[in-house]
């Protein structure tokens, strides 16, 4: 099997759904409430799990009840938690509001999440056994950074979300082997609105870059190749939340799997349009049987 390891973050989405969200200085009466396991790093140790590799998160959760939850969560979807450190303090929370609209505003509290700022005794051992280390920016840089170093001694690939869109630091990205951006990140990553041109551009920087483009499937560029355009199945979307880590769990366990790059691209669209056609973020990811039977 193949295995994956996910260095990032993990969070207790707290959401709260109005029929529309309280102004400054107002108080609404909402409608529902409910907590949902999430943060990137979670969420594409999931799908990744999900999707068949054998995957180990390394980040850290309070010792508060969500810290105690959101574990037992990624245990129960197959994903080892050995390296998942317990900190004093409280777990990273995001706090949600979604109104009628489907309209939604997030403060996100890093809590643990804030304390992943260095490798620890362990962790270089376990991305040096991976096939594929994952990253994204809700942890802070330096680890981030040091995550990336660790799988380039060791030659392993190291796929990176740059979610939230910030600014990379060029040694960052001169460690990355495939980054993945949604069109929104490409485009703040660059200045260049058109997502081909943003592809192009990030070229220079590293060797492989797909651009998400939601409904309109992906784009996938490499240096010396034609770019390659993978449409998405066309689907009835009743949540999105979540597909981006859906198609990157799954488009790494494909790589890591050693499957051509426009089949390993179109079984990770298969993935995450499964994903957007239930609610939840990591709630909705689709186990490999489910995968197999939608790409073929
Ligand atoms: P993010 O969730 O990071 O914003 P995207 O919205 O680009 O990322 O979605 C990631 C991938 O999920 C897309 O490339 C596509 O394969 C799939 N996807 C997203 N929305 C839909 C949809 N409405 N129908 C089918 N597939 C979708």
């Amino acid at each position: 099997m193949t295995h994956i390891v996910v260095l990032g973050s993990t969070n207790m989405d707290l959401v709260a759904y109005v029929e529309k969200a309280p102004q400054r200085g107002e108080t609404v009466t909402g409608r529902e409430f409910r907590t949902i396991p999430g943060g990137k790093g979670a969420n594409q140790a999931v799908a990744a799990a999900r999707a068949g590799a054998t995957v180990s998160m390394i980040g850290a959760v309070g010792n508060d009840a969500f810290g105690t939850r959101l574990r037992t969560g990624l245990e129960h979807s197959g994903v080892n938690t050995d390296h998942l450190r317990t900190v004093e303090g409280p777990s990273g929370t995001a706090h949600i509001v979604v109104d009628d609209e489907g309209g939604n505003s997030i403060v996100v509290i890093p809590g643990a999440n804030g304390t992943v700022d260095h490798l620890v005794p362990g962790d270089e051992g376990l991305i040096a056994s991976a096939d594929a280390l994952l990253l994204q920016l809700e942890i802070p840089m330096a680890a981030v950074l040091a995550g990336a170093r660790t799988a380039r001694a060791h030659g392993v690939r190291t796929v990176l979300t740059p979610a939230p869109a910030r600014p990379l630091p060029p040694e960052l990205l001169s460690g990355v082997d495939l980054l993945v951006p949604n069109e929104h990140e490409a485009a703040a990553l660059t200045g260049v609105p058109d997502p081909f041109a943003a592809a192009d551009a990030l070229l220079a920087q590293v060797p492989e870059v797909v651009v998400t483009l939601g409904p309109a499937g992906c784009l996938y560029v490499t240096r010396g190749a034609e770019p390659l355009a993978v449409p998405a199945p066309r689907v009835t979307a009743v949540d999105s939340t979540g597909a981006g880590d859906t198609f990157v769990g799954a488009l790494a366990v494909a790589l890591a799997e050693e499957r051509p790059v426009r089949e390993a691209l179109t079984w990770a669209a298969a993935a995450a349009a499964l994903s957007v056609q239930r609610e939840g973020a990591s709630a909705s990811m689709p186990y490999r049987s489910e995968i197999e039977a939608r790409y073929t």
